[in-house]
């Protein structure tokens, strides 16, 4: 069956980054995977496309009305991965959450999600430094099933992780949805992956990759490239594809349990960030 995964974190903290080069590894791998990217900036599929998407879904909705093909939302990108996004509203009108699912609704309504594409993943790349009922969205109409949060060790990256969690948590009980695991998008902190690793645990999950910060994403980044397709041979594209095969390999989906805010403060002082 197909995994619907939604990638959240703090505004910054690689999510679109992450979530573009680990789909390239899947690829790679000969899985057939869909990105929606679930952001205003519609900058969730750059790197898989070669540029900038030429149309959201909601301004293809503006602008052609109902009337809307699939062709006309969704472009085909690096290693015949499947590229939407959804867009936003109109600055300072309607719910950008609500775009969301807007959009997943007409991808569903299109037959973006029928047999015949073969999907084994779907990837939705959410905007989520605030938890509010808009980016929940995805989440709490059942959409994304598998939640994987990119964090950092630095304070308020895990602040927005835990945040994220309470998140889940209630939508979990009455629903389908499940943390897969934290990704560490690495920010060189002291002892940051035994502090994620530790971080994790209490939330009752695992750390499922620890990511090195490395410029050659931003090298490819430049080329308008995943780190795969811009140089396959390099240490960081190894990373994503272990990355990659992790996620494919994870069978531990968990309700999480979100620390106290003392609690999240005493792990980061036991680890050296407030010395
Ligand atoms: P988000 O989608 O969470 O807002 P982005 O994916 O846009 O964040 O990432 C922000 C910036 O961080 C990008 O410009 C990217 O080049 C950089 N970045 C992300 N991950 C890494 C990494 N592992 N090493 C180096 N730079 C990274
Ligand atoms: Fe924006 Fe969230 Fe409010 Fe919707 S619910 S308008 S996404 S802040
Ligand atoms: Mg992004």
């Amino acid at each position: 069956a197909m995994r619907k995964i939604a990638i959240y974190g703090k505004g910054g903290i690689g999510k679109s980054t992450t979530t573009q080069n680990t789909v390239a590894a899947l690829a790679e791998m000969g899985k057939k995977v869909m990105v929606v990217g679930c952001d205003p900036k519609a900058d969730s599929t750059r790197l898989l496309l070669g540029g900038l998407a030429q149309r959201s879904v909601l301004d293809t909705l503006r602008e052609e009305g109902e009337d809307v093909e699939l062709e006309d939302i969704r472009s085909g990108g690096f290693s015949e991965t499947l590229c939407v996004e959804s867009g936003g509203p109109e600055p300072g009108v309607g719910c950008a959450g609500r775009g969301i699912i807007t959009s997943i609704n007409m991808l569903e309504q299109l037959g973006a999600y029928d047999e015949e594409n073969q999907l084994d993943y779907v990837f939705y790349d959410v905007l989520g430094d605030v938890v509010c009922g808009g980016f929940a969205m995805p989440i709490r109409e059942g959409k994304a099933e598998e939640i994987y949060i990119v964090c950092s060790g630095e304070m308020m990256a895990m602040y927005a992780a835990n945040n994220i969690c309470k998140g889940i948590l209630k939508f979990a009980e009455t629903g389908v949805v499940r943390l897969g695991g934290l990704i560490c998008n690495s920010r060189n902190c002291d002892r940051e992956a035994e502090m994620i690793e530790e971080f994790a645990s209490r939330l009752g999950t695992k750390m499922i990759h620890f990511v090195p910060r490395h410029n050659d994403v931003q090298r490819a980044e430049i080329n308008r490239k995943t780190v795969i397709d811009w140089n396959a041979d390099c240490e960081q594209a190894a990373e994503y594809r272990a990355l990659a095969s992790k996620i494919d390999a994870n069978e531990m989906r968990v309700i999480p349990s979100p620390l106290e805010i003392e609690e999240l403060e005493q792990l980061l002082m036991e680890y050296g960030l407030f010395e």
